[in-house]
């Protein structure tokens, strides 16, 4: 027995099967279902695993009395865990609760009271347990007999174990003091088990029936089920996963002295037409199965047999996969004996499984059902590192017995797992080698001196989802790529990369203002919550994590369709009519349209095949525009979120995005006269550019880093008005892939600083020069591409040479209707030095001192 080894002995009886465990966890060994008699090890309460902040509790009496002190066998603080009032009679407000963070099969609690070296004596002379798996659904446990309440203690200092059974398989659990009178009431406690590797989290099953055999009535429900039951069980667990196997004989089920055909949960043939019984099982997480174990019985002279055949289909998007697998077992007339019926699931993965087990005779009984997953192992003869299993209160749970103790397995597990490891880092080598291969290979490529061209390949190379659901154009590019490839800059994008140590370029140092290159690290690292020197500002940080989106869901069906506008990276844009939208509108934005005639908007759909990244970018999108108000902020008027495909509701700009806009038009001058093309005047563009600076001049006092201004994201409406739309790349700063920014992604790089291109560093600075780069478009009329005859590489090397700084750097000219101040002003936008660009408060000054 047990009792006849100290602690120290299991210790050392137990731990140097750990490499074991370990190997047989690394090779992914199934071993098999857990055992209630076995799986009874503390979880961590008294030994310090579970942590502080996973101990909480409805109240407590004071700092010294917090729930973290409710360790059993703890005598830290005031002694135990003591909630802020008396505990009366019938009262259940109070709660000990323990977050296990992974469900667990807990076969045995334990409490105590609070002695506290003597000064104390409280405790609970009874006690409810609540679990859950979810942490929103709670379950009163009970026993078989259908009893709530536990016996808890007697005095302040015992601790006194209680089995539960049936076991529970729960990620959270409550104690729930519970007193015959008003009393001060504190508790310490513990919760033995294991871990629940079959990751079970429930499962759906037809109400087990009611037999009745020569006169006996065998009643084959699943009495302790924890889900809802109806017609059929519906999210819960219960007795096919409580670990008892039935009996060969189900009429004695005796073992809980309750009533006959306890231990299974049956079927008659009779009640199924389609002469099968249908169970789904739901998991927590996509699995790789290897096998399914059915514990039947087959008391075929009283016509219960096993199943004839079981088909399985798995699940683990949203649709049943076909074909299903089916398996039929070997049909045994001869023993009667119940028995496990192992069907291989063939290493399909999934997180749900729908099988039907088919009727081979009048009656069909489970008692059982696991799963064996690759990475499920249970622990049935070794016991995990420093835990000692409890005093048992159940005869047969010596689990002395079962330490197999072997040195040469030991010797031989631990062999294999240092060839196991040799092999993975020499495959990692060789993959490695191969990998520099092909990116020499890539390199060696002719010379891209087309643009567009080496745009697609990029596009091609790349195998990131975002880039595949988001075609951009060729005006994008990759960076990193492309700099890679220049030594001069390699240096630059290891130090940018982090190596803080490396020296400095002499340059950098010398510079004023230039930030020193492992900055660009601090954005990595910081994310999200990074300084707003990398712009993240708390603003828009705000928008992300409020739950306020100030815009409405709209009713879909009063959409509609008119004609497609064009194409984003999210889907299509189209034109819709709208009836009934200047009710919907809040007054702070208004149509300049009768108010009886239906309003035209645009809507942004998300395609239908989007992935989940694209879908929380979209939401995103949405959240931040939400929040810009501006006449030259696109509006963003309603969204349809709650169902699919979600939509985003823009102001309609009659005359599409500036880059198509003005490449439709010629400069008004002499030429102009004799064709038909039509025609814009100075005025009208300076008069655009200085909307854009006005909206950028708002985004800017946001904090805001608009990130890809371009006349492509800008869109034109009546009367040359313009707004600044297109908030995709800035969302990008905000998903958890941002290294997408600096690695993989195909960023503007024609528009783009040197410092946003080298060191990934996004800031308003860096959206002035973005802005300079839109001014030259604008007053170009969009006719040529910045940096036309420059390649992608070449563009880099511009970059690089601003870098530099060494007067060898080329500026976009000066466009032929480019007045000298506002060339000045494209230049001073694209200054070294970040810090001495102007504002956008500057730049809309500037440009309406000189309006024509
Ligand atoms: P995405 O952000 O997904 O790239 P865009 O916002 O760029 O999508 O929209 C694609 C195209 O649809 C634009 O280039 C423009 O021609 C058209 N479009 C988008 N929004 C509007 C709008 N509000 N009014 C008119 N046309 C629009």
């Amino acid at each position: 027995m047990m009792k006849s080894l100290s602690p120290f002995e299991m210790r050392q009886l137990v731990k140097p099967k750990f490499p074991l465990v370990m190997l047989f966890y690394l090779l992914g060994v199934v071993r098999s279902q857990v055992s209630p008699g076995v799986c009874r090890y503390p979880l961590g309460m008294s030994g310090g695993q579970i942590q502080d902040e996973d101990i909480s509790a409805s109240s407590q009496w004071s700092e010294s009395t917090a729930a973290r002190y409710g360790r059993l066998d703890f005598e830290e603080g005031d002694g135990a865990w003591c909630p802020e009032i008396t505990v009366e009679p019938d009262s259940l407000k109070e709660f000990l609760q323990i977050d296990l963070r992974s469900l667990h099969f807990i076969t045995l609690v334990g409490t105590q009271g609070r002695h506290a070296g003597g000064i104390g004596n409280e405790f609970a002379q009874m006690y409810k347990i609540k679990y859950s798996r979810d942490g929103s659904r709670w379950i009163s446990w009970r026993n078989r007999q259908g009893r709530q309440v536990i016996e808890g203690n007697r005095n302040a200092y015992d601790i006194v174990l209680k089995d539960l059974e049936p076991p529970i398989i729960a990620r959270f659990v409550r104690f729930m003091p519970m007193t015959d009178h008003s009393m001060n009431v504190c508790m310490r406690v513990e919760l033995y088990g294991c871990e629940w590797l079959d990751g079970l989290v429930s499962y759906n099953a037809p109400v087990g029936q009611h037999m009745i055999f020569q006169g006996l009535h065998v009643y084959l429900n699943d009495s302790v089920y924890d889900g809802a039951v109806g017609y059929s069980m519906t999210e819960g667990l219960g007795q096919l996963t409580d670990g008892m196997s039935g009996l060969d004989d189900f009429t004695l089920s005796h073992v809980y002295s309750v009533w006959p055909g306890y231990d299974y949960v049956g079927w008659n043939n009779e009640s199924f037409p389609e002469g099968q019984v249908e169970i789904t099982f739901e998991f927590d997480r996509i699995r790789n199965f290897t096998t399914m174990k059915v514990h039947c019985n087959n008391m075929f002279p009283r016509n219960v047999k096993m199943f004839k055949q079981v088909v399985c289909y798995f699940r683990s998007e949203t649709d049943w996969e076909n074909p299903p697998i089916a398996f039929s077992p070997v049909m045994d007339n001869v023993d009667p004996s119940a028995r496990f019926v192992t069907v291989p699931l063939h290493n399909h993965m999934a997180n749900a499984i729908k099988c039907q087990y088919y009727f081979a005779d009048t009656w069909m009984m489970f008692s059982e059902i696991t799963f064996q997953s690759d990475t499920a192992m249970y622990n049935t003869t070794l016991a995990p590192p420093n835990t000692d299993p409890p005093t048992s209160t159940q005869p047969g749970d010596d689990p002395t017995h079962k330490v197999d103790d072997s040195n040469t397995r030991i010797l031989i597990g631990c062999l294999v797992a240092i060839i196991f490891i040799l092999v993975a880092i020499i495959v990692i080598i060789l993959w490695r080698q191969v990998w520099q291969k092909m990116l020499e290979k890539s390199e060696t490529f002719p010379y891209n001196s087309n643009s567009t061209r080496s745009s697609s390949s990029s596009e091609q190379e790349s195998n990131s989802t975002y880039e595949r659901i988001f075609p951009l154009g060729p005006d994008y590019q990759e960076p990193s790529r492309l700099i890679r490839k220049l030594p001069e800059f390699s240096q630059v994008m290891e130090e940018a990369a982090g190596t803080n140590s490396a020296p400095k370029s002499p340059q950098a140092s010398a510079q004023e203002g230039v930030p020193h290159y492992a900055e660009a690290d601090i954005v990595n690292l910081q994310g999200v919550t990074g300084s707003n020197t990398y712009a993240v500002p708390a603003v828009t940080m705000d928008l992300l994590s409020g739950k306020d989106v100030a815009v409405e869901e709209f009713p879909r069906k009063l959409l509609t369709f008119k004609e497609k506008l064009g194409e984003g990276q999210f889907g299509e844009v189209h034109l819709c009519e709208v009836e009934g939208m200047q009710d919907f509108m809040n007054e702070d934005f208004s149509f300049d349209t009768n108010p009886n005639m239906p309003v035209l908007v645009a809507v942004k759909m998300l395609r239908a095949d989007a992935n989940k990244n694209a879908r929380n970018d979209f939401l995103k999108e949405i959240k931040i525009m939400s929040r810009l108000k501006d006449p030259n902020i696109v509006h963003l008027l309603g969204v349809c979120v709650c169902s699919d495909p979600l939509c985003m509701i823009t102001e309609y700009m009659e005359n599409g995005d500036l880059n198509q806009f003005l490449s439709r038009h010629e400069p008004e001058g002499l030429s102009a006269l004799l064709s038909t093309t039509p025609t814009v005047r100075y005025s009208n563009l300076h008069d655009m550019a200085t909307q854009i600076a006005s909206g950028m001049k708002y985004l800017s006092s946001l904090n805001f880093v608009h990130r890809d201004l371009a006349t492509r994201n800008c869109l034109v409406g009546k009367n040359y008005t313009i707004k600044i739309a297109d908030f995709g790349m800035s969302r990008n700063l905000y998903s958890g892939d941002y290294y997408r920014i600096q690695g993989r992604a195909v960023l503007p790089i024609r528009w783009m600083s040197w410092e946003s291109i080298l060191l990934g560093k996004f800031t308003t600075a860096s959206d002035v020069w973005a802005f300079g780069v839109t001014l030259w478009e604008t007053l170009m009329l969009c006719k040529e591409q910045p940096y036309s005859q420059l390649s992608d590489e070449q563009v880099i090397e511009n970059t690089g040479e601003f870098f530099r700084d060494q007067k060898r750097q080329s500026y976009l000219p000066q466009p032929a209707i480019c007045p000298d101040p506002i060339y000045k002003l494209m230049l001073s936008c694209w200054r070294r030095n970040a810090k001495e660009r102007p504002s956008f408060q500057n730049i809309y000054n500037t440009l309406l001192e000189c309006q024509v």
